[in-house]
């Protein structure tokens, strides 16, 4: 399972990464103490593609 962290600027940018590199579309949850993946921002989602 892949699990990523972005504040709202940068949920996006993930989204189209994650749809490109896996091909399927992710599950997006709110998720508020973690830092983004692309910046020093606390997050605001956890953005997760599971196997099965
Ligand atoms: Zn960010």
């Amino acid at each position: 399972m892949v699990v990523k962290y972005v504040c709202g600027e940068h949920i996006d940018d993930i989204m189209d990464d994650l749809i490109n590199e896996y091909e399927t579309f992710p599950i997006m949850e709110e998720c508020e103490d973690k830092q983004c993946e692309y910046c020093n921002n606390k997050s605001k989602y956890l953005v997760k593609i599971t196997d099965d």
